[in-house]
């Protein structure tokens, strides 16, 4: 019998400990917590999270904050209760890939195994933040949690897609082994506010390029698709999950699918750009096409996307435009 979702009305009294807490995703896990009503203990390294980030969070008196490597150590929580973690540290972005290979690596392997660690220790409830990159370049379309992937393990995507696989290895050894109370997700495409502008995804890309009427660069022929989730909307799925019963992955998304040529015309058409469009190299190992099936969450729990992709990119490029006053 399929187990439904229950979400607590409160988490007053619960405390929360977010990995990864100055990045885009992650600030929105811990606001939305926090605005439940727990403490929520934030961890970040600023490699690619963002200070202002952590001003923001820092408003809410439930709200603490130390910067470590989580990779090295763990800060003192002997005195601390902890009652669910997020693991969420890792960076995501394609030009991260390039630049801090070994830091990714290293989060999701040691970093996770650190917080696996805690969650054994304290008898936390403890979710993976894993990614659709699990599913390489896939060969079924769109993806359904069963499918295992087709990864290059040796691209320049490796360090991202393998090492994510072996924290989803990980995190289901230590349910296996340790009872620990485990949940995964694989996240497909998020964009919103708060993304940084200069991560070299396509979203944040496609509408700085628009506002400034500079050239839309197109990666290949622009026929590859995605499919794009706000950053709210895949809060929801991640809560979702965290408060379901089951220890296997869960796809969080938007199944909607763009071309990323359709992607350009459409951020052009919604921002009323005059930008043209510049097509360049594709780079090694992009994905085809990429959607996932998101059927698994939606049969235990009442999850649906919200927000429209017109709302949502007007909503980022109103931050980005804020960044610039
Ligand atoms: N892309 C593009 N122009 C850009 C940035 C990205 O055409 O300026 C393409 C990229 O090649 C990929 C898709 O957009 O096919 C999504 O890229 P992104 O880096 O946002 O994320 P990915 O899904 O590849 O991790």
């Amino acid at each position: 019998m399929v187990q439904r979702v229950e979400l607590p009305e409160s988490l007053d009294g619960n405390t929360i400990l977010v990995a990864g807490a100055a990045g885009f995703v992650p600030s929105y896990v811990s606001e939305f917590y926090l605005k439940l009503g727990a403490r929520v203990i934030g961890l970040d390294n600023f490699i690619t999270g963002s200070r202002s980030n952590i001003e923001l969070l820092s408003k809410y008196d439930k709200f603490e904050f130390h910067e470590c490597n989580i990779y090295e150590s763990l800060p003192d929580f002997s005195k601390t209760k902890i009652d669910y973690i997020f693991s969420l540290a890792s960076p995501a972005s394609p030009i991260d890939f390039k630049e801090i290979p070994l830091e990714i690596m290293r989060v999701n392997s040691e970093g996770t195994r650190f917080l696996l660690e805690l969650a054994k220790e304290k008898k936390a409830r403890f979710l993976e933040a894993s990614t659709s990159e699990v599913y390489g370049d896939p060969e079924i379309h769109p993806q359904r949690e069963e499918y295992v992937g087709c990864v290059n393990p040796i691209g320049p995507r490796s360090c991202y897609d393998e090492s994510k696989r072996f924290a989803e290895a990980l995190t289901m050894s230590y349910h296996r082994r340790y009872g620990v109370d485990t949940r995964i997700i694989r996240i497909f495409n998020t964009y919103g506010p708060r993304m940084r502008p200069d991560d070299g995804r396509v979203i944040p890309n496609f509408i700085n390029q628009a506002m400034a009427g500079d050239d839309i660069t197109v990666y290949g022929d622009g026929s590859q698709t995605r499919s794009f989730c706000f950053v709210t909307d895949l809060v929801n799925a991640i809560h979702n999950v965290m408060f379901s019963k089951d220890h296997t992955p869960f796809n969080c998304g938007n199944p909607d699918e763009y071309t990323i040529l359709d992607t350009a015309e459409t951020i052009k058409k919604f921002l009323t750009s005059e930008s043209k469009l510049a097509f360049k190299g594709l780079p090694e190992d992009d994905p085809k096409r990429r959607r996932p099936n998101i059927d698994k969450l939606q049969s235990v729990s009442d999850y649906e996307p919200l927000v429209s992709f017109e709302d949502g990119i007007k909503q980022t490029a109103e931050y980005f435009q804020s960044l610039s006053k």
